[in-house]
């Protein structure tokens, strides 16, 4: 059976007089016990009041881990108990009222979107492709009854997510790739040109790291570096703020929105963190623990300037670092 064919055979069961499903429940029972795909109907404003019930296919019960009562009805509260955020971390609600608004308010009778959705019993996650529709609608152009059809794309979703993340991120580290990072620097910089706002840079390079690996071995250096990268992550805080792995022992940090002052402020504690880790790179010279160099750049973005030449300052001031004596911040131009 086609994909959709099932609401349209579906759709002349509605009874218009009909206060619930039950009328046809039993047929749609029959029609939809093997079916592997996920049906849903819901009646008026049931899909948003978590007081109200709905009614789906048992094998839309069985993915997400809840029982239908006795008339195949489910609780909308327990539907909404199994929403995760989806992977851009937005809430499945909001998908959910954006696609019913669309229908809502325009003629349309169809709309689809995924939603990311987690069993309440084996916190298995699922990621259903849904087509939503209006059946049926009142005189004055309220939705009377609607109705889902889903099919779990959990495994070709997974395998593609798997495949985005395998050409964004580096294998060492787990941190953005430079290919993936001037992608994102891109669109921050763009950003900050529009609405005229600093951006700065801070360039770091790992001190020594030569030598660490001349003591250790290249498999204890590629852990370092790793350990490395997730501390210069942690110390970032703010949602848009970005870092990922410039060449070989080398990370680029992004701070959008941020003035000089603040990127030597994080620059530091960077420097600070990595400092206190005391991994030792030597067990002979004084100066033995792992430190960094950093160098910062920071304009608004504007014409005048490349984001390359920015992102070339912080290399220069970064360098001016390792001059002078190396395990310290240099801002570009002091
Ligand atoms: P400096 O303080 O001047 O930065 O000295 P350095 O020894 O760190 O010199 P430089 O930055 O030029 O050296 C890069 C070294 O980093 C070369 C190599 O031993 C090490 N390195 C680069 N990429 C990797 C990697 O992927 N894994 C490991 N284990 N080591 C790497
Ligand atoms: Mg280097
Ligand atoms: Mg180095």
């Amino acid at each position: 059976m086609l994909r959709g064919d099932f609401m349209e055979k579906n759709k002349v069961f509605f009874d218009e007089n009909s206060n619930t499903f039950t009328s046809y429940i039993s047929e749609l029972n029959e029609r939809t016990i093997n079916s592997r795909e996920i049906i849903v109907w819901f009646r008026n404003e049931e899909m948003f009041d978590t007081s109200k019930y709905f009614w789906c296919n048992n094998y839309m019960a069985g993915k997400l881990g809840i029982q239908r009562n006795d008339k195949g009805l489910i609780r909308t509260q327990d539907y909404y108990n199994t929403f995760v955020l989806d992977d851009e971390g937005n809430e499945m609600i909001e998908t959910l009222k954006k696609a019913s608004l669309q229908l809502k308010n325009n003629n349309e009778t169809k709309t689809q979107y995924i939603v990311k959705l987690q069993n309440q019993e084996t916190k298995e996650v699922f990621y259903i492709d849904f087509i939503l529709e209006v059946f049926d609608r009142f005189p004055d152009g309220k939705i009377k009854i609607w109705g889902g059809n889903g099919i779990d794309i959990s495994e070709t979703f997974k395998r593609r997510k798997k495949i985005e993340y395998l050409a964004s991120h580096d294998p060492v580290t787990n941190m953005l790739n430079r290919r993936y990072l001037y992608k994102n620097i891109n669109k921050l910089w763009s950003h900050c040109k529009r609405d005229r706002k600093f951006i700065s840079f801070i360039m770091i390079d790992i001190d020594d790291f030569k030598m660490y690996n001349d003591n250790f071995g290249h498999i204890e250096g590629d852990r370092i570096l790793k350990f490395v990268g997730n501390t210069i992550f942690e110390s970032l805080s703010r949602p848009l703020d970005l870092v990922g792995r410039y060449g070989g022992e080398e990370f680029l940090v992004v701070l959008p929105d941020t003035s000089i002052e603040g990127a030597y402020i994080i620059a530091e504690k960077i420097r600070n963190n990595i400092y206190s880790l005391k991994i030792e790179k030597n067990r002979e010279s004084t100066r033995k623990n792992l430190s960094i160099s950093l160098g910062v750049s920071c304009v608004i973005p504007s014409d005048e300037i490349t984001l390359e030449e920015t992102i070339d300052c912080a290399d220069k001031a970064m360098y001016k670092a390792k001059e002078i004596g190396k395990n310290r911040t240099v801002i570009y131009g002091e």
